[in-house]
């Protein structure tokens, strides 16, 4: 049974998806350092070469299965397929679900969560199976999709579809909202991509890193679905939220020259992170007290954590051995929420 906080019942799925080696990382010289088998184990080396796995199996702390584990050839909508088609099908059914991209910067969860145009990501592919479907099931022909993209940056928040002022939360009898949001609706899936990726560039960049996006920003996509469907004899309508979120690079703040900036940001995202991970924890393991209110992101994401909600982990890995202690760190952040 699920409790009305969530806790027992509560169940996370976490998958890893490996990125191919990069053109840059080849010409550093950079060599392999992950094997995945069988779709689920996960092999980790500063020296791997192809035959290596068999005898990898046996080094401790350097081997882990997941859900699902993609290697670098799987298509998106393979990942989409496996990782979120499920909770777009609970949504319909009116029931909340989250999906994370958690990683270092680089390792792939910006091409995950939104890809391109010619490999639009799970953002994408979720509103396009998500009107399909919903477009089959509504039995009054009417259906209403409401898309709202924000950022937390900083412990700020911001709205990427209409970028200006900090928005600020409020709490209400619905929950928590960042107040004057705004609610685009969507007609078709043809606009969507277009409009996420003129959200993604209004994403905050960073001063130190000129033309790079933001490492340091959480991007959070909530798909909400309403339409009406019949039983017996009655129309119900039927509510649920999807909220996709690419979270800000996991590896520790750069150095620069701008410590103390960098170090305030830093801490900030840690604090985000950590206050996910904390609210993750505490679902599971049944805790009456969960705490939400340690971070923006976990504010926001209050309704789509736990209670009757399906959440997904998708662990975002860079093959090279340059990013070795980094792919570590991932794998065993990973592996600790597939225990919980
Ligand atoms: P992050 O958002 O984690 O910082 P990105 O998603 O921006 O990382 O990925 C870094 C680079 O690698 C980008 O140029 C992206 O297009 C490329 N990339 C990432 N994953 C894949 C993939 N599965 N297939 C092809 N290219 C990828
Ligand atoms: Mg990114």
């Amino acid at each position: 049974t699920i409790s009305e906080t969530g806790g027992v019942g509560t169940r996370i799925l976490v998958f890893v998806r490996l990125r191919p080696m990069a053109k840059r990382e080849k010409e550093a010289g950079s060599r392999c350092c992950v094997r995945i088998h069988n779709k689920r184990d996960v092999y980790l080396t500063e020296f791997a070469t192809e035959n290596d796995y068999l005898r990898l199996k046996r080094l401790r702390g350097r081997h882990f299965t997941f859900d699902a584990s993609f290697p670098d050839s799987t298509t998106q909508q393979e990942v989409y397929t496996t990782t979120t088609a499920e909770l777009v099908e609970g949504v319909l059914q009116g029931r909340n679900g989250s999906v994370f991209c958690y990683g270092a910067t680089g390792a792939g969860k910006t091409y995950t969560m939104l890809g391109t145009v010619n490999h639009p990501g799970v953002m994408v592919l979720a509103i396009k199976d998500l009107f399909f479907k919903i477009r089959q099931r509504s039995c009054d022909g009417n259906h209403v999709v409401h898309l709202s993209y924000l950022e937390v940056y900083n412990e700020t928040v911001r709205d990427l579809l209409s970028p200006g002022r900090p928005l600020v939360l409020r709490e209400d009898k619905q929950g928590i909202m960042a107040s004057g949001l705004t609610q685009y609706r969507a007609y078709s899936t043809d606009e969507v991509m277009a409009l996420l990726q003129q959200g993604n560039l209004n994403r905050t960049t960073e001063p130190t890193r000129a033309n790079e996006t933001s490492s340091r920003s959480h991007a959070i996509l909530q798909v909400v679905a309403e339409y009406k469907v019949r039983e017996g004899g009655n129309l119900l309508s039927r509510v649920g939220k999807l909220s996709l979120i690419d979270l800000a690079g996991s590896e520790r703040a750069l150095a620069t020259d701008q410590r103390t900036v960098r170090s305030l940001e830093g801490a900030n995202i840690n604090r985000s992170l950590l206050a996910l991970s904390s609210c993750i924890n505490a679902l599971v393991e049944g805790k009456k007290h969960i705490p939400y209110r340690n971070s923006k992101l976990t504010q926001l994401l209050k309704d789509s954590l736990g209670g009757a909600c399906n959440t997904v982990m998708i662990a975002n890995i860079s093959p090279s051995n340059l990013s070795f202690g980094e792919t570590q760190n991932t794998l065993h952040w990973a592996d600790r929420a597939k225990e919980i």
